[in-house]
């Protein structure tokens, strides 16, 4: 064994030792631009009734304990131009400040504490969402993101209860154009489901204009665009089907949010059915194991 390739290991695995001590995360509080430094126990805790609500029974809290942890430290690079790891809005995960965590969302922090997922020796950046609809998708799908972690979609009809599980949404043609130039394509005035991923959500959407030129966006920037113009209640996900009239585009939906990962509402209801913490993880993350950091709280 050359002596190149031992040095070559021993930093491989003194990076991997590094990865595993869990320093405090420095939040970026958008509203003021400070930055501010927080365990990452505490931060877990404090992100808790914003990202599941700290009414959520214990199991389902702990399994996104895990998911947000595992997030916030494989995603600690996204605002180091700040000084930061991550930002306190929905672009990483919801902080409004210490104060927020409640004595059920610290007990759901301490009972996983450091507990994290990983795939291939990396902690993953664990997605979730509010309500799949009958079947979880596949994150690469999702996020044009070589970074997503390979997770197997699953059937889940546990939340079949929960709000935004069945959804409807009329476009009108004449509001199209908001949608189109939002899109890239203002002169565009007709609509079409182009592709479906292998779970059945739609993947592409062409836009087409009058005189001969379209365009095709990807499923998931086009629910960003029709949520950012009517809401996120409008497109709720992109498992859709589409039918049109002379007057509008009529959508009936499944599930709310993006579909990969954990699915909250079902989590939630899971964990009602006496389902443990590591059965809900080990459904919507499967293909990812877990390990531990060191993260003193
Ligand atoms: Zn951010
Ligand atoms: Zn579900």
């Amino acid at each position: 064994m050359s002596a190149a390739f031992v040095a070559s290991r021993l930093a491989v695995s003194r990076a991997l030792a590094a990865s595993r001590e869990a320093a405090p995360l420095r939040v970026l509080r958008t509203a003021s631009g400070r930055v501010e430094e927080v365990s990452v126990e505490a931060y877990v805790a404090a992100v808790l009734p914003g990202e599941i609500g700290r009414r959520a029974p214990a199991p389902a809290l702990e399994a996104q304990a895990v998911a947000a942890r595992s997030y916030a430290l494989a995603r600690r690079t996204r605002h180091t131009e700040a000084g930061a790891d991550l930002c306190d809005a929905v672009h990483c995960q919801v902080f409004r400040g210490l104060p927020a965590a409640t004595p059920e969302t610290r007990a759901a922090a301490e009972a996983t504490a450091g507990t994290v997922l990983v795939q291939r020796g990396r902690i993953i950046a664990a997605p979730f969402h509010a309500v799949c609809g009958g079947r979880t998708a596949r994150p690469r799908d999702v996020w044009d993101d070589e970074e997503n972690p390979d997770l197997t979609p699953v059937e889940d009809d546990a939340c079949s209860g929960a709000p935004g599980f069945a959804w409807s949404f009329s476009l009108p043609r004449q509001e199209l154009p908001r949608l189109a130039e939002a899109l890239g394509i203002p002169e565009a005035r007709f609509l079409e489901i182009y592709g479906r991923d292998d779970t059945g959500r739609v993947s592409m959407v062409r836009l087409a204009a009058p005189g001969g030129a379209s365009r095709v966006v990807r499923g998931f920037d086009f629910r960003k665009a029709a949520s950012e113009i009517w809401g996120w209640a409008s497109v709720r996900s992109t498992a859709f089907e589409m039918a049109e009239s002379r007057t509008e585009y009529f959508l009936t939906g499944r599930g709310t949010g993006h579909g990969a990962g954990m699915c909250q509402a079902g989590a939630i209801a899971r964990a009602r059915r006496g389902e443990t913490r590591d059965a809900i993880l080990g459904l919507y993350y499967g293909g990812a194991t877990f390990s531990t950091v060191d993260s003193p709280s």
